[in-house]
C-alpha cells in the first residue's frame, strides 16, 4: 500500500513535505511512520439506479488519516477524477489544518467518481444515499463527520443527514456539518473562509505597519471565499481594485463597488464587463502593486514566472495551494512578502465546521456574531502561535504552521503511547 500511495503525485508531494517538517522536528522513526501513514483507506462501491433504468457501479473512497486526536474532519468530493491517492494527500492536509487549529479532529477526505454535472438531482440523491449507507460501519459524530466540497453542497449533506438519522432511528445532525440553517447548519458558515482570509490578512498588515483603512487589495476569483474575502476587506476599509474569475478580471484603482459588481455577477454569470470597471488581464492583474493578494480560486497559480513580478505586501492564500513550491522558494529569496499560508489562510472554514459540529452536540445554535467572534479568536490564536515558531526558529511562515501542526499531532501519539 505504501508504494501505491507513493505512486500519485499529489500524495507523494504531501509525504515529501512531511518528510521534511519530520527532519526539522527531529521525530523518531516509530513517530514518523505513525504520524503519516493514514489508519483507514476505505474504498466501497456504490451501485446506483440511473433514471434510463439502467444501472451504474461507482467508486466511493474515505480517507481517515488519523483518530488520534478525535474523529476525522474532511470534505466529500464528487469528481471523475477522484482517486484514492489524491484523496489521501487530501485528508494528510485536512489533519494538519485541523492540528494548527486546535480543532479536536483528526484530517479526512473522500470523494466518488462520479460527474455531478451530468447527474440528475434523483441520480445524485440515489448515489448519495447509497454511499452513506455502504459508510455507516465507519462514520459517526465521534468517527467521521463529513463536508461539502467539489461538486457537493447543502443538499447532499441534508441526504446524507436524512439516511444516517433514518438508519439511526434519531436526528444525528453532527454526522455531517455545511448543513443548511433549517437542518442546523452553523450561522457564519457559508462567509466563514472568505472572513478569516480577510481578518487575518488585516492582521499581517497590522505587523507590518500599514493602516488597513490605506490599503489596497486584489482577489482572484468571486466564489465563495474570493467574494467573501473581498466583502470582508471593504468592510475594514481596504480598496478591493482588482477581482478575477475564469472568464476574466475588471479593475477600478478607487475601489470596486462590490455590491454592483455581486449584482453583475447574478445577472450575467462572471465579473467580465462590468461597467464601474476598466478590464484587466487576469494574470497582469496579479502582479498589480497592492498591499494585500488573495488568490481565492485555483491551485498553482502563483508560480515561477510571475512570483519575482508580484508587487503585494501580503499573499493571503484563500485558494489551497495557490503557489508552486518553487514560487514558494522565489518568495522566501525575495524576503519582502508576508506569506499567509493556505493551511492557516483558510482555515476558517473548518474552523467554523468544527463549531456546527459542537453547537449540534449541544442541542444549541449561536448567533452570528458569537461564531464571527469566536472565529477570530482561534485564528487569532493559531496565527500568533505560527508567528512566535517562526521567528523562534527562523523559519519561513509555511514551514513553522507545517512544523507547529505535525509536532501537535506527534506530541497527542507521544503521549498515548502504542497499543498493545
Ligand atoms: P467557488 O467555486 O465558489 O469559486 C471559485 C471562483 O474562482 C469562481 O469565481 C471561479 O470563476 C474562479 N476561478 C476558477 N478558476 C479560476 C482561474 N484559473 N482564475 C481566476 N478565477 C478562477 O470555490 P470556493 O469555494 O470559493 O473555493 C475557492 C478555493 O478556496 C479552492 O481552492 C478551495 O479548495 C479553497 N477553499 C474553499 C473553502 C470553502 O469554505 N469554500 C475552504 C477552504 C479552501
Amino acid at each position: 500500500m505504501r508504494t501505491e500511495l507513493l505512486h500519485n503525485s499529489m500524495f507523494a508531494m504531501a509525504a515529501t513535505q512531511f518528510d521534511g517538517v519530520a527532519d526539522f522536528l527531529e521525530l523518531n522513526d516509530e513517530l514518523r511512520e505513525r504520524c503519516k501513514w493514514p489508519k483507514r483507506l476505505i474504498t466501497v462501491t456504490v451501485p446506483v439506479r440511473h433514471d434510463d433504468g439502467s444501472t451504474r457501479v461507482y467508486f466511493g473512497h474515505r480517507v481517515q488519516h488519523h483518530l488520534t486526536r478525535g474523529p476525522v474532519k474532511g470534505g466529500l468530493r464528487y469528481s471523475p477524477d477522484v482517486d484514492l491517492g489524491e484523496v489521501a494527500a487530501l485528508a494528510m492536509w485536512m489533519n494538519w489544518k485541523c492540528a494548527l487549529m486546535n480543532l479536536p479532529f483528526g484530517g479526512g477526505k473522500g470523494g466518488i467518481n462520479c460527474d455531478p454535472r451530468t447527474l440528475s438531482q434523483g441520480e445524485l440523491e440515489r448515489i448519495t444515499r447509497r454511499f452513506t449507507m455502504e459508510m455507516i460501519p465507519f462514520i459517526g459524530e465521534d468517527i467521521d463527520v463529513m463536508a461539502p466540497d467539489m461538486g457537493t453542497n447543502e443538499q447532499t449533506m441534508s441526504w446524507m443527514v436524512d439516511t444516517y438519522s433514518t438508519h439511526q432511528g434519531h436526528l444525528v445532525p453532527g454526522i455531517v456539518t455545511g448543513k443548511p440553517l433549517c437542518l442546523q447548519g452553523s450561522a457564519g458558515r457559508t462567509r466563514a473562509t472568505g472572513h478569516g482570509v480577510a481578518f487575518l490578512a488585516s492582521r499581517a498588515l497590522d505587523k507590518l505597519g500599514v493602516p488597513i483603512g490605506e490599503a489596497t487589495a486584489v482577489v482572484q476569483g468571486f466564489g465563495n471565499v474570493g467574494s467573501h474575502t473581498a466583502f470582508t476587506l471593504a468592510s475594514y476599509g481596504v480598496k478591493v481594485r482588482g477581482i478575477s474569475d475564469i472568464s476574466g478580471a475588471v479593475w477600478n484603482d478607487d475601489g470596486l463597488n462590490l455590491p454592483k459588481l455581486s449584482n453583475h455577477v447574478r445577472a450575467t454569470g462572471s465579473v467580465v464587463g462590468f461597467s464601474e470597471a476598466d478590464a484587466i488581464d487576469p494574470a497582469e492583474m496579479l502582479c498589480q502593486e497592492c498591499d494585500i493578494l488573495a488568490p481565492a480560486a485555483a491551485g498553482m497559480v502563483i508560480t515561477g514566472d510571475n512570483a519575482p513580478r508580484l508587487r503585494c505586501k501580503v499573499l493571503a492564500e484563500g485558494a489551497n495551494g495557490p503557489t508552486t513550491p518553487e514560487a514558494d522558494a522565489i518568495l522566501n529569496e525575495r524576503g519582502d512578502v508576508f506569506i499567509i499560508p493556505d493551511v492557516l489562510c483558510n482555515a476558517g472554514g473548518v474552523t467554523v465546521s468544527y463549531f456546527e459540529w459542537v453547537q449540534n452536540l449541544q442541542r444549541y445554535s449561536w448567533t452570528e456574531r458569537e461564531v464571527i467572534t469566536r472565529l477570530e479568536t482561534q485564528l487569532e490564536a493559531a496565527f500568533t502561535r505560527v508567528l512566535q515558531f517562526a521567528d523562534r526558529f527562523k523559519l519561513p511562515i509555511r514551514t513553522a504552521a507545517q512544523a507547529l501542526a505535525v509536532k501537535t499531532v506527534s506530541d497527542v501519539k507521544a503521549q498515548r503511547g502504542l497499543f498493545p
